[in-house]
Parts: C-alpha cells; structure tokens; sequence
C-alpha cells in the first residue's frame, strides 16, 4: 500500500457495514441491505482462518476493520492485543472476495504499517526484513542454486526465482530452467542483483523496505533486458504484478507465473508429457496466485494433461480455496500454533481426496511438507514444476537443501 493508496483508505476506514459475509456461516442478509449476490452463496462456511482457529470476531475482516476506524479515527491505543490481532491474520483474501464494501485487507495493511511507524511490528518480521536489508535475500547464510548461477544475466525470458526456488527449493529453480530449455526457452537469471521480492515487507508494512526492493528489482531487471519475467512463487507474482507497478508505474515488460508459461506451451504444442505417473492428486490454489492473483485454471490444466494422472478437488477450491497457514512465511514464523492448525485443516482435507498435493508456490510446499510431517500424514506435497519434470522424464531430485534457516524455520 502506497502513501495515496493509505491517504485514501483512511479517509474512508469506517465504511464495513458489518454485515459479517467476510466470515459468517453461509450468505448473510443485513437488516438494511441485500443480500450477497449468487456467486457468493457457494463461500464455504469455514472461510476465515484466523476466526476458525481464534473463534473471535476481533480477528475477522470484519474485527480488523472496525479497529483500524478506532485507531485511525478515535486514537485508540495501539497495545500488545491489538498487534497480535491483526498480525496474526493470513492474508488469505477470502474476507476481501466477499466483502461488498471494502477491501477488509487494506485494513490490515494499513494497521502494519501503522505498527511499523511505531517501532511496534513483531520480533519475526523484524528478523525477516532485516535479512533482505541487509542479505537481499530472506534466508542469511545459504548460497544460491548453482544452476541459477549458471545462467545468463541478460535475456527476453528473465526467470525471478525467489528466495525459495533459489536458496532453499533448488530442485524447483532446476526443474523450471530444465522444463523450459526443452520447450525451447533459455533464460536469464539476475544472480545477485535478483532480491527478495520484498512481499514479506510489504505485507508486514515496511512500506520503506517494500518500495526501495521494488526499485531495485524493476531497475535490475530492465537492464537485464527482460520482455518477460517468470515467476516461481505466488508471492513474487503477487508483488511484481500490484504492489511495483503502485510503486514505479507500469512495467516495461511482461510479468507472468511459471504455470501460465507451461499451459501455454501445452497449447503451442511445445511441451510433451511421455512419462505417465500413476498417481491421484489434488490441487490446492495458492492465496497469492488463485484470489489475489486470478490464476486458477492454467495449473490444473497442466495437470490435466499429464498421463496417468488423476486430479480431484477438495471440498474447497479455486476461489474459495482454504490457505495453507504460511501467509508468505509471515503467520508462519509469527504465530506458528495457528499456521500449523490451518496447515492441519489443508492436509486433512488434501488427503480425503487424493495420496499427494500439488501447489503452485514454494511457500505452500514448506508449509504444507512441514504441516504433513507434524501431523504424521503419509501425504506427499509437490510444486508443479516437479511433477512437470516428472511427466517429461527430467531428473532433478526434490531434496530440499539441507542447512540451517535464519529465516525461522528448519529444512523439512
Ligand atoms: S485475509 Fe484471510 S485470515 Fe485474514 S481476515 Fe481475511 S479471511 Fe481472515
Ligand atoms: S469487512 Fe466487509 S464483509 Fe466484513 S463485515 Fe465489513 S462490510 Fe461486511
């Protein structure tokens, strides 16, 4: 959120009409409005995550709003509660895809930034921001994916892997560059000059570091040369597609995730998949790329075009799909309890359907791996482009690198 995008919010904060839809059990119908319009009437009644875990209504969309009218309004004091309330919430959408009135997120981001201002954001997030100050990068210490390294640092196809698929995911950053180069399509790859995307600083509302990222990365990556940027990460794909361009203007160039490239070389004809994988599966949309994003039909089709495969839908999907608990590593490494409880509700639901999940996001991966194995379920989790390499016979191992994490959390 930029300053006139903040200027803007908080001259209409009080605007929720409370009508609970952002949470509440089934379409809802306010005394003195109308009721939610069809589309909406399929929400499942289990929307938001942090009222699921919580059971409060502080920590709903709805909550979230009215405390940011007190504070922005009223001066209401800004205490240890009130920090844990709004941080501890996922950024999931779901509240903003019903809401009739308001963006409920814009709430929550102008609250962050609110918290910053003061010097009052959470220890974690500060953990993280520091790293990407100072290390570009969110995980201090690791060393970059020598495949990665290995590419050119000028191209048409500029491939911005992520912190994940860089430093933690190599075989998700080998599998895209591997998939691609036998579509015909050679990247480039920034090497150094790629930071972190900076989603963890604009969600956790360093609106400074968020904003001094995006320079530096649209910068870098018109002096690659890029026409088209390719993202592995629904985060990076979240902030390179809404939150550079409030920040720099329009971009000079594309800007799409890895899934929409490999549905469109199916179409084109320039993708084979000759290894049938016997296997049933399910897809759970990432929030980043699915609600906030609009990415919901090009993964599925890639999986449906794989031999062999089987894809079935968990009770919630595509637009009303339930997010996985990481909230791009925020509620992760903020509120852990929680993201592992709402990690909980994803794999039960994943594994009533199918015996492995496949997402779109390394962030999901790690939660939904590290949630599985907490929970001692036998289900196994797969980023797309795995299962992709899979169906082309690519070898890339999907060993996740071994190492210490100075972001929170272990290698799992
Ligand atoms: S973004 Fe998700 S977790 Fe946060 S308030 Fe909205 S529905 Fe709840
Ligand atoms: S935030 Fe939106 S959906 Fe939630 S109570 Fe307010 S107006 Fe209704």
């Amino acid at each position: 959120m930029n300053g006139r995008q903040l200027d803007e919010f908080k001259r209409q904060v009080d605007i929720c009409l409370v009508c609970a839809a952002c949470f509440a059990h089934g379409p809802v119908t306010p005394h003195n409005w109308t009721e939610l319009p069809p589309p909406e009437w399929d929400a499942p009644n289990d929307r938001c995550p942090s009222y699921e875990y919580y059971g409060l209504r502080s920590h709903t969309g709805m909550g979230r709003q009215m405390l940011a009218a007190s504070v922005f309004r009223e001066g209401y004091p800004v205490d240890q509660d009130l920090i844990d309330v709004v941080s501890s919430c996922t950024n999931c959408g779901v509240c903003s895809e019903v809401c009739p009135m308001w963006r409920p997120l814009d709430a929550i981001a102008a609250l962050r930034q609110e918290f910053v201002q003061r010097g009052l954001q959470p220890r974690a997030t500060q953990k993280l921001d520091a790293n990407v100050a100072e290390c570009h990068n969110l995980f201090r210490g690791r060393t970059r994916e020598p495949v990665l390294e290995a590419l050119p640092r000028r191209g048409a196809d500029l491939y911005f892997a992520g912190c994940e698929a860089a430093f933690r995911q190599g075989a998700t950053g080998r599998a895209t560059v591997e998939i691609l180069r036998a579509a015909g399509i050679e990247v480039a790859h920034m090497g150094g000059d790629e930071w972190c995307c900076g989603f963890v600083a604009d969600w956790g509302g360093n609106a400074s570091l968020s904003e001094e990222v995006a320079r530096h990365n649209v910068q870098a990556a018109v002096a690659a040369g890029t026409e088209r940027l390719i993202t592995s990460c629904a985060e990076c794909y979240a902030v390179w597609k809404t939150h550079y361009p409030s920040v720099v203007g329009e971009l000079p160039f594309e800007v799409v995730h890895v899934s929409e490239v490999l549905a469109g070389l199916l179409d084109e004809g320039a993708l084979s998949f000759d290894h049938e994988i016997a296997r049933t599966v399910t897809y759970h949309d990432p929030c980043f790329l699915g609600r906030h994003g609009g990415v919901y039909d090009e993964p599925r089709r890639v999986l449906a075009a794989i031999p062999g495969l089987k894809v079935r839908e968990m009770r919630r999907y595509g637009r009303w799909s339930y997010c996985c608990g990481s909230g791009g590593k925020l509620t992760q490494l903020t509120y852990p309890d929680f993201a592992d409880a709402t990690g909980a509700a994803r794999v039960h639901e994943a594994e009533a359907v199918a015996g492995a999940v496949v997402t779109a996001c390394p962030a999901c991966v790690m939660q939904l791996r590290r949630t599985a194995k907490k929970q001692r379920s036998a289900l196994e989790v797969f980023d797309l482009p795995l299962m992709v390499a899979e169906a082309m016979g690519i070898e890339v191992g999907s060993r996740i690198t071994p190492g210490e994490d100075s972001a929170g959390g272990s290698d799992e």
